[in-house]
């Protein structure tokens, strides 16, 4: 039998580690207009599968996006969304009508909180999903070029870091990605420059959507979502 001490002792035990599995998750708030509820999924997409359990969705209907249209492209209302509160372990996802390329980022706000939003349409695939939710949980960087000039100069820091950990300014063997990649020769191209930065495999969900993460975006990612 066990003694009342040892039973409460027990019972405290048993609450602080629902109370602590509770903290470990990411919140996905859904923010859509349509009366039918988005589908939202990242189960088909590795290694966010791993994840599933560790998200927690919470579905928000509303007439009002922090968005709007200009030339046919979705514009996003930075001064508004620095109105919603940067919880570390939350997502805000704007699941908006019309046709557009997904955006997703972290913005920072003055108080030093950090939003992470996805602003995807309604029928985005899985992967697009994904890729944006790269951007929003682990700061990766699109993979892909596209405009003939070099990364700014004034844009990098030391050592070879950029601001996005999947990007380097180095074309050879990045300290930091000595333990991850097996590669010493990387490919040019990132954030929309096609010169000046380079990433660490030919083909990643972070340049093309048909693709799976690389190891080295796969790797930050999964420290990212760790942390919940
Ligand atoms: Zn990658």
């Amino acid at each position: 039998m066990l003694s009342g001490i040892k039973k409460i002792q027990l019972f405290i035990i048993f609450f602080l580690s629902v109370i602590t599995c509770d903290l470990k998750a990411w919140d996905f708030f859904v923010y859509h207009t349509s009366d039918v509820l988005p589908e939202i999924s990242v189960k088909s997409i590795k290694p966010f599968d791993l994840y599933e359990s560790k998200i927690k969705t919470f579905f928000f209907k509303t007439q009002e996006m922090p968005c709007s249209f200009y030339s046919g492209k979705i514009s996003v209302s930075y001064s508004k969304l620095k109105q919603v509160s940067g919880i570390d372990n939350r997502v805000y996802i704007f699941v908006v009508p019309g046709e557009f390329s997904g955006k997703g980022g972290q913005l920072k706000k003055a108080d030093g909180e950090i939003v992470r939003y996805v602003f995807v349409r309604e029928n985005c695939s899985a992967a697009e999903f994904c890729h944006e939710l790269c951007h929003a949980i682990a700061g990766l960087g699109d993979e892909y070029g596209g405009n003939p000039a070099a990364y700014p100069e004034n844009m990098r820091k030391a050592k070879g870091k950029t601001v996005y950990p999947n990007l380097t300014w180095y074309e050879n063997d990045f300290y930091e990605w000595k333990d991850i990649v097996d590669t010493k020769k990387y490919f040019s191209g990132g954030v929309g420059y096609d010169n000046g930065i380079f990433h660490a495999y030919e083909n990643c969900l972070m340049k093309d959507l048909s693709q799976p993460l690389c190891p080295i975006c796969c790797f930050y990612l999964q420290k990212a979502l760790e942390k919940y």
